[in-house]
C-alpha cells in the first residue's frame, strides 16, 4: 500500500506503529473541490478543526485560503499557531466560557455562533468589559432529521444544540437591543455523516424563511452559516457529490444577499488519512476468532463509540486464507475493537493492517486510556513524508502528575 508515492511500510519502519498517515494531495483536493462547488456564490469555507486539528493539517488549509470553525479556546490557539486569519474564524459550541469569549474577542474573530440567551448575555458583558462589540449569529435548530447516528445528529428538537426557530426570533430581538452585540448572521448545523441532500435542502429552506423574517424585523443579516455534515464513504455509502451538496444549499437559500459559511470537517479529511497498526496475535476461539493488534480504541474510538464501520486492508498484499474475526486492541474493555465479525485475509503476527478513512475524528478523539502513548502522525507529500506529531513518550504521560508530601 502506498500513500501518494510513499510505501506505507517505509513510514512504519521510520516511525513505528500505531501511526496516522495523511495525504496532503488528498486534503488539498477535498478543499478545492468543495470550494469550487460554491464558486458561483459568495462563500467562506471554515474547516471544522475538531475533525483533525494537527497544526500541519491546519497549515495546509491556511495555505488554501480556508477559514476555521472552532469549538474551544484550545482550537483557537491551534488555528492561530497554524497562521490562520482570525477574521475567517467562527466560534461554535454550546458551552463557551468567559475566558474563551475574551480570547476570541481579542483575536478579532468573524463571529460567535451563540446557542442560548444566557450565553448571549455573558458575551455582551465580556465584550463590554473590554470595550468591543461581539459579532453574533444564533445557532438555530431547524428540527430536521439528518438520518444519521443519534450521537452525531444535532439539529432536532431534543438536541442540546441550538435554539428552536420560534424562541430564536425573540432571542434576535434581545440581541439587537444589546449594546455590545452586533447581529450579523444565522447559523445551523444539523448533524454529521449525512449521505443525502434532502436534510440539507430542508434546513436551508427553513433558515431562508427565518432570515426573511429577521430582515423584516430590521436585522442586518450578512452571513448564513450552514454548518458541516457532508458524509464520506467508509463502506458502501453513497454520499452526495460536493456539487449536488452545494446546489442543495444554494437553492435552499435562494437569492438572499448573504455570504454563505460552510463548516466541513469529515469530508475534508476523513478519506485523507489511515491508521496503521501491527498484528500482534491471532487468537482462535470456539465462538469467535480474534486478531489482536497494537492499535486500540484510545487511538481511534469511532467503532467503539458509534459502532462505526472502518475498512481494514493489509499493507502488504499476499496470499492467505480468508477468515472471520474481530479485530481488537489491547485495551481492557470488551468495547475495544476496530471491527467485529469481519471477513479478512488471515494475518500473520507482524503483518501491518491499515484502518481506512481514519483522517477525521481519529487522532482528535484519541486518549491515553490504559496509559497508552498517543500515536505518531505523519504527513505525506508526493514521495516525501514528515512526522507532524511525535509519538508520545511515557515521561510525557506522567508530566504534571505529582505525589504530594502527605504520602
Ligand atoms: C462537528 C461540527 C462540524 C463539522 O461536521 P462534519 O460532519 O465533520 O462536517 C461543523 N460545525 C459544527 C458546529 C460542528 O459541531
Amino acid at each position: 500500500m502506498y500513500c501518494e508515492d510513499v510505501p506505507v511500510r517505509d513510514v512504519v519502519e521510520a516511525v513505528g506503529t500505531p501511526v496516522y498517515l495523511y495525504s496532503l494531495a488528498h486534503l488539498r483536493d477535498a478543499f478545492r473541490t468543495l470550494d469550487q462547488a460554491f464558486a458561483g456564490t459568495r462563500h467562506l469555507v471554515c474547516f471544522s478543526v475538531k475533525a483533525n486539528s494537527n497544526l500541519a493539517v491546519l497549515r495546509a488549509f491556511v495555505n488554501e485560503g480556508s477559514g476555521f470553525d472552532i469549538v474551544s479556546g484550545g482550537e483557537l490557539y491551534r488555528v492561530r499557531k497554524a497562521g490562520a486569519d482570525p477574521r475567517k474564524v467562527v466560534f461554535s459550541g454550546v458551552g463557551k466560557t468567559r475566558e474563551e469569549m475574551e480570547y476570541a474577542l481579542r483575536s478579532g474573530i468573524l463571529m460567535f455562533n451563540v446557542e442560548s440567551e444566557q450565553e448571549l448575555e455573558a458575551l455582551n458583558e465580556v465584550a463590554g468589559s473590554i470595550g468591543v462589540v461581539a459579532p453574533v449569529s444564533f445557532r438555530i435548530n431547524p428540527d430536521v432529521d439528518p438520518q444519521t447516528h443519534p450521537y452525531i445528529s444535532t439539529g432536532m428538537k431534543k438536541s442540546k444544540f441550538g435554539i428552536a426557530i420560534d424562541p430564536a426570533a425573540a432571542a434576535y430581538r434581545h440581541a439587537i437591543a444589546l449594546p455590545h452585540i452586533d447581529v450579523v448572521g444565522v447559523d445551523c448545523h444539523i448533524g454529521s455523516q449525512l449521505t443525502s441532500t434532502s436534510p440539507f435542502s430542508d434546513a436551508a429552506a427553513r433558515v431562508r424563511a427565518f432570515v426573511e423574517t429577521l430582515r423584516r424585523d430590521g436585522a442586518n443579516i450578512r452571513y448564513v452559516d450552514l454548518g458541516g455534515g457532508l458524509g464520506i464513504r467508509y463502506d458502501d455509502e453513497q454520499p452526495p457529490d460536493p456539487r449536488d451538496y452545494a446546489k442543495a444549499l444554494t437553492d435552499g437559500i435562494g437569492d438572499q444577499d448573504v455570504t454563505l459559511v460552510l463548516e466541513p470537517g469529515r469530508s475534508m479529511v476523513g478519506n485523507a488519512g489511515i491508521l496503521v497498526t501491527r498484528v500482534l496475535y491471532l487468537k482462535r476461539g470456539e465462538a469467535k476468532n480474534f486478531v489482536v493488534v497494537d492499535g486500540a480504541m484510545n487511538d481511534l474510538i469511532r467503532p467503539s463509540l458509534y459502532g462505526a464501520f472502518q475498512g481494514l486492508r493489509p499493507v502488504v498484499r499476499r496470499e492467505a486464507e480468508p477468515m472471520t474475526a474481530d479485530v481488537v486492541g489491547p485495551i481492557c474493555e470488551s468495547g475495544d475493537f476496530f471491527a467485529q465479525d469481519r471477513q479478512i485475509q488471515t494475518p500473520t503476527p507482524g503483518d501491518l493492517l491499515a484502518v481506512m478513512s481514519a483522517g477525521a475524528y481519529g487522532f482528535t478523539m484519541a486518549s491515553n486510556y490504559n496509559t497508552r502513548p498517543r500515536a505518531a502522525e505523519v504527513l505525506v507529500d508526493g514521495n516525501e513524508f514528515a512526522v507532524v506529531r511525535e509519538r508520545e513518550t511515557l515521561e510525557s504521560l506522567v508530566a504534571g502528575e505529582k505525589i504530594p508530601a502527605m504520602l
